[in-house]
């Protein structure tokens, strides 16, 4: 596990006698492990309580501590007390890797969650107003990361407490979806992976193509905007496209950007839909990411005719890729 994290590029302190502190024990096993699970501590100054626990609840609470420094503390190498009851619909979820994350429901029946979860507490009142700062929440996403790529999970092995807990837990606070991504995003490079930071001095993205481009119902197509490859090399970007296409009233287009590495395999972007409208459609579609040394960032879009029988294809007229992007320096 240490060794995973520190891959990631976490800074990681380790709690004295973490190795051998667990709540492991014959009638409270430790694995398989499925999953990681997010946590805010709702409180501050929480190492004490992460370690020990509280009176009615021994510890380790956690695997780790993150500081709003970005540090993590180890501090369990075994079971800890964290999950609590997950709900069966929950943990479904998670062992299918569903990009679906339902509600957890108690009429599913539970599991115990700390047999079979990773656990982080991340320091936050988890009020709404206490900020991650970006250090922590970047060190929230490698923590997760570095343990669904250790056991060759996606990123939809990690959940939070909210998802799971069948006794209205609310943590953590932010959005588990954003989270994902992050977390999707680092598990399509490598462990050493830096996303970049952005300086002072952006360079202009600025691309106009009135090419016209047939685009045939239901088929993804790459489209040009003066070049296929809209930028290429170490660059982090934030992009928005603008797509002009005859698309009629009750269609709709739908557009991504996408990330082509060497050996051809490819990351993507969310999907984004717009609705087709009278006259001109356009369509915007924005992104903001990063490419390594050796990718190239690419855009593509589809239409989907208002009746599937529908065979008619339609025409982008221009397209336009306006943006920043931050050379690697
Ligand atoms: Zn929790």
């Amino acid at each position: 596990m240490l060794a995973a994290l520190r891959a990631e590029g976490l800074d990681v302190v380790e709690h004295p006698g973490w190795r051998t502190h667990s709540r492991t024990a014959p009638g409270r096993p430790w694995g398989p492990v499925h999953g990681v699970l997010i946590h805010h501590t709702a409180g501050r100054s929480s190492a004490a309580t992460v370690w020990g626990g509280r009176s009615n609840l021994p510890g380790p609470l956690a695997h780790g501590l993150l500081a709003k420094s970005g540090v993590v503390t180890v501090t369990s190498a075994g079971r800890a007390n964290h999950a609590g009851p997950v709900a069966k619909n929950a943990f479904a979820a998670v062992l299918a890797e569903s990009a679906k994350h339902p509600r957890p429901s108690v009429a599913s029946g539970t599991v115990d969650g700390n047999t079979c979860f990773y656990g982080l507490e991340i320091e936050n009142l988890g009020d709404g107003a206490d900020p991650y700062p970006d250090a922590q929440y970047d060190a929230a996403v490698r923590w997760a990361a570095a343990l669904c790529r250790a056991h060759g999970w996606s990123a939809h092995s990690a959940v939070g407490h909210k998802e799971t807990s069948v006794e209205g837990k609310p943590d953590p606070s932010f959005d588990m979806h954003d989270f994902r991504r992050a977390v999707a995003e680092r598990l399509a490079h490598g462990p050493d992976w830096n996303p970049l930071e952005e300086s002072d001095m952006p360079s202009t993205l600025g691309l106009y193509d009135d090419t016209p481009r047939t685009l045939r119902p239901g088929a993804w197509t790459t489209l040009p905007v003066e070049h296929t490859d809209l930028l290429s090399g170490a660059v982090a970007y934030d992009a928005l496209a603008l797509v002009t296409v005859k698309a009629p009233v009750g269609s709709t287009v739908q557009g991504r950007f996408f990330h082509v590495r060497e050996d051809g395999t490819r990351w993507q972007s969310g999907i984004v839909e717009r609705a087709g409208t009278t006259g001109d459609t356009f369509a915007d579609f924005g992104h903001k990411g990063s490419i390594g040394k050796k990718e190239k960032l690419r855009l593509e879009v589809v239409y989907y005719p208002a009746t599937p029988d529908d065979e008619e294809p339609v025409t982008v007229s221009a397209a336009r890729v306006r943006g920043l992007y931050w050379k690697a320096s």
